[in-house]
């Protein structure tokens, strides 16, 4: 039987995601928590070379962290290695309204779809709950209590679509036709026929593209702040970024090391005013810094380990070396829309939609498939209007099912 070890620790959004993709095919594995025993931290880091978790070992085969198990389930490695041959759950089945996406904008198109009969079923993706599990405090969900915890949030959205009658499946959709009805979409597990189809696959963090920055990826180069930022209790790191997600990592890293240096190729920030007057008072305390109008080079390590930062300058052009043990990476995302450019109109990466205020508005240039959240959001890109513009694929999904469903019938 094949034996697996997941190497994670008490708060780590993609430990949560490896542990769910594990569970989601029926595997057992062997956790080990590295939060408290400084050995077991020794052990992973000595086994794996890596201060990134999660670390996974499929026997003694080192597959690294979910991103590493993440690209081997999209090219069809990983149930092979797990010793599951041939996929005899899969399945085709038919359905109303297929949602893809679990963060804010698919749990909430799944509410609504499902209160208004359509049956929905929803596919997790790989990233169940999606971006907002990265994250620790939510501030700005209306209603939300004082410490609401991103993770915690979309738990409750998942559970109140499951309460709703929604089919949570746990699969990735790897390709798709929109040419004709029914929609067909394939996952890793099934195929799913669908009368209409909201795509809520929401987008994914960048990385700045460097080869040194792959090379130096959980050794020093993360884009988990929550995930990783323990490794470098009391030592100095460098966040990358100028939005929400860059001063939120440094704020919540100024907890915990020694010294944050915010490197930033503009000359201000483009984040929200209180998270930049946050900033603004650990600056005049000393504990963090900026550079701006610089942006990285190069990543540069001693034995293994991330040790120097190359900059940049913006408009200088200038050259500079600094010092570091860690580069957290903030630089935004890109909207998931790979598997649907061949059938769909997209601009600048993201699905275009309807728009307007006579109704469909979230309908994507094919009549009946319909798009929410991030997905198709270059501008505001919230959990909130995310979770709104579910609820508007699903009232608009209704309502072109009942058109289409009387135009049959007269
Ligand atoms: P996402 O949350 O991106 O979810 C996309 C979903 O699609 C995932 O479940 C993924 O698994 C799935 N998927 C992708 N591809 C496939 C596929 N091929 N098959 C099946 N499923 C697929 N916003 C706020 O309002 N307040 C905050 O405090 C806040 N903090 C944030 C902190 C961080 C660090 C980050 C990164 C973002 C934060 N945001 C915040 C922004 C917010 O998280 C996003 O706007 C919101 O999550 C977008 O929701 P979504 O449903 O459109 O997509
Ligand atoms: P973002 O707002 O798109 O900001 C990305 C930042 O990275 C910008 O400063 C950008 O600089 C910089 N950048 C982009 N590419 C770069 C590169 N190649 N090299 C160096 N720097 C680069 O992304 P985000 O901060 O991840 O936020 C995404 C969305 O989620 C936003 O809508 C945000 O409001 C939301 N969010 C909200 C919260 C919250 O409400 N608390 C928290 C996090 C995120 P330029 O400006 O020069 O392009």
């Amino acid at each position: 039987m094949t034996k697996i070890t997941m190497y994670t620790k008490d708060v780590c959004p993609f430990c949560d995601r490896a542990k769910a993709l594990l569970k989601a095919k029926g595997a057992q594995f062997n956790e080990i928590n590295i939060s408290t025993d400084e050995d077991v931290r020794a052990e992973m880091i000595e086994r794996s070379g890596r201060k990134s978790v999660p670390q996974i070992f499929i026997d003694d085969h080192h597959v690294g962290g979910f991103d590493d198990m993440a690209a081997l389930e999209a090219a069809g490695e990983l149930d092979p290695l797990l010793g599951r041959y041939g996929h005899e759950t899969f399945k085709e089945t038919h359905h109303k309204l297929v949602v893809i996406g679990s963060g804010p904008a698919g749990y909430s198109a799944a509410i609504y779809g499902a209160r208004a009969g359509l049956e929905p079923a929803l596919i997790s993706g790989l990233e169940v709950g999606g971006q907002l599990t990265t994250t620790t405090d939510v501030e700005n969900w209306p209603g939300g209590a004082d410490g609401l915890q991103g993770s915690d949030l979309v738990t409750q959205m998942r559970e109140h679509a499951q309460r709703t009658g929604t089919v949570l499946l746990n699969d990735v959709i790897v390709s798709a036709d929109l040419s004709q009805r029914p929609f067909k979409l394939v996952g890793n597990t099934g195929t799913y026929l669908a009368d209409s189809v909201i795509i809520a696959t929401g987008a994914s963090a960048k990385f700045l593209g460097l080869p040194s920055e792959t090379a130096f990826k959980g050794r020093g180069v993360s884009a988990c702040a929550t995930c990783d930022g323990f490794f470098f209790k009391d030592r100095n790191v460098v966040v990358v970024g100028g939005g929400n997600s860059a001063l939120e990592e440094a704020l919540y890293l100024s907890n915990i090391v020694s010294h944050v240096t915010i490197v930033h190729r503009r000359d201000h920030f483009t984040a929200e005013q209180v998270l930049q007057d946050r900033v603004q008072a650990l600056v005049d305390k000393g504990n963090v810094d900026v550079i701006w109008d610089h942006e990285v080079s190069e990543v540069m390590g001693d034995a293994g380990e991330v040790s120097q930062l190359r900059l940049r300058g913006t408009q200088s052009g200038d050259e500079q070396i600094i010092a570091t043990d860690a580069m957290f990476v903030a630089i935004g995302h890109d909207p998931n829309t790979r598997l649907f450019k061949d059938d769909l109109k997209t601009e600048s990466g993201y699905l275009v939609t309807e728009g307007g205020k006579s109704g469909q508005a979230t309908q994507t240039s094919v009549p009946g498939v319909f798009a929410a959240g991030d997905v198709a959001d270059p501008v505001y890109r919230q959990a909130v209007t995310s979770a709104a513009s579910g609820a508007m694929a699903a009232l608009d999904a209704e309502r072109f099912l009942t058109w289409e469903a009387q135009a049959i019938a007269a």
